[in-house]
């Protein structure tokens, strides 16, 4: 007989069949008739499914006193109608088998709820809570919806390299990659000579693959990355991560306003798609974590984003008469305060904001003729604020080439990408969506350390 998953049984087990459940005890309850109910669940989904054990079962005593909150179990029994309120069904077992037990003297999850900091340093255990559990379903719907997308508008998913020798941002919030022995090098009076290194020069961890997309865009259109990102950006908030996922499309022959109906129709597409798939645990986020979630959702899937320019929001905040913690000024970058002010509490609505200051904003930008802004776009959403960053790129190979050494970076360490200008060079536009503020945005959750399984933030990488 095959496993039965509890999803399955619930939504639609009929009673008289048998089925083969097996999962980790949530709770036991003993009743003075002499039958005892498990609650079993197998993270398919939010709900237990309650196993009943009758005393008559054979070593019924001995098998339910090993039975604890965590123990692992395997079930044969019947489906029946319950008499119980709160579920359809539950299943009366035919055989029952403990295949671990868990000591309630030390088991870390107790039926209490615990606090999402205590359970951080159980990232072992913690997806067996209900919340966590559902943030595994809701990752992997938004992952799957990410896909569908793309591949609907026969995009190609193309992989960049996570090992590079170019810093995409040139910010120097690189992760550098050696095989130099470190200690020796301490001892030694030499200088350091990266052509002794692994890669014949310094390497690092990628922080984005937009560069290498780009070349994959400028030869057959249209392409997406979808992959882990680094960045040692040493900045301990509630949304950095020093290891994140991040989606990057790419497309030949965009200009600034179509990758903004790109983007626009990308975040409401997979927001709605996760509305769809996973009803239960978005419920469950209403209930538990963010009272105003599903409506916030909804309002992102069923309205037009607002679009202004980076130069309009500054005067929107400068007018606004509300005090912000870093007060704003043209030419400053946006923090999360401001970002959240314009789509919390001035717009009410996702934001698209373009045409940055080109003294805050990467190389690669477009530059506009005002010769003060570049083609720069980021979107903005209620509780998180910046959850993707985009832009038109510049194509004109002399223009980049000053605004390089303008960023203090040096044209030739960037040959090919030049290069890609040099021959046949067309528009093009892309951006990068966060992949776990995507996963705060869709459960409420306020911490970007439990929107991805093992978060990795300065000082801390265990598991
Ligand atoms: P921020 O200003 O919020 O630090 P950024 O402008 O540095 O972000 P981009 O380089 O534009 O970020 O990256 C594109 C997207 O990747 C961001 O909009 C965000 O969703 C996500 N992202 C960037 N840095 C991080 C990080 N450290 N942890 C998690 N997600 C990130
Ligand atoms: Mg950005």
């Amino acid at each position: 007989m095959t496993r039965a998953r509890i999803a399955q049984i619930l939504k639609s087990g009929e009673p008289g069949t048998t089925v083969d459940v097996r999962g980790w005890v949530r709770t036991k309850r003993e009743s003075k008739q002499d039958f005892a109910f498990l609650e079993v669940n197998d993270g398919s989904c939010m709900a237990n499914v309650q196993i009943v054990v009758d005393a008559n079962l054979p070593d019924y005593a001995s098998l339910i006193k090993q039975i604890h909150t965590g123990a692992s179990v395997a079930v044969v029994g019947e489906i029946k109608a319950s008499l119980g309120k709160g579920q359809r069904i539950e299943v009366h077992a035919h055989s029952l088998k403990v295949l671990g037990t868990a000591d309630p003297a030390t088991y870390p999850l107790q039926k209490k709820g615990h606090s999402f900091e205590f359970l951080r340093e159980k990232a072992h255990l913690r997806p067996r809570t209900n919340t966590f559990g559902a943030i595994a379903r809701v990752r992997n719907a938004l992952c799957a919806a990410i896909h569908a997308f793309f591949q609907a508008r026969d995009f190609l998913y193309v992989q960049t390299p996570i090992i590079t020798t170019s810093d995409c941002e040139g910010a120097g919030q690189v992760f550098q990659v050696t095989t130099l022995d470190l200690a020796r090098l301490q001892q030694s009076k030499s200088p350091l000579d990266y052509s002794h290194d692994f890669f014949g020069k310094k390497a690092g961890l990628t922080v984005s693959g937009q560069l290498e997309g780009e070349i994959f865009a400028t030869a057959v259109g249209d392409v997406y990355t979808f992959g882990p990102t680094f960045r040692a950006e040493n900045s301990n908030t509630t949304r950095h991560l020093a290891e994140f996922w991040m989606v990057e499309p790419e497309m030949a022959f965009y200009e600034l306003e179509d990758n903004m109906d790109l983007a626009e129709s990308f975040v409401r597409t997979i927001v709605k798609d996760v509305l769809e798939r996973c009803p239960e645990d978005l419920a469950f986020f209403n209930e538990r974590i963010e009272p105003n979630l599903i409506a916030s959702l909804e309002n992102i899937v069923n309205h037009d984003f607002i679009r202004l320019t980076y130069t309009e929001a500054v005067e929107i905040l400068l007018k606004s008469g509300h005090t912000f913690e870093f007060p704003i000024e043209w030419g400053k970058d946006m923090q999360s305060e401001h970002e959240r002010f314009l789509t919390e509490q001035h717009f009410k609505q996702p934001v698209i904001l373009t045409d940055y200051p080109r003294e805050i904003k990467s190389f690669y930008m477009r530059c506009n003729e005002d010769g003060k802004t570049v083609r720069a776009m980021d979107v903005l959403v209620p509780r998180i604020g910046e959850i993707i960053g985009g832009s038109q790129r510049e194509e004109r190979h002399s223009v980049l080439i000053d605004r390089m050494k303008e960023c203090g970076l040096v044209p030739e360490d960037y040959w090919w990408y030049l290069e890609l200008r040099q021959y046949g060079t067309v528009p093009h536009s892309g951006f990068g969506l966060g992949l776990e503020r995507t996963v705060q945005l869709v459960t409420g959750m306020t911490n970007i350390r439990d929107c991805i399984p093992f978060p990795r933030t300065p000082k801390s990488a265990d598991f």
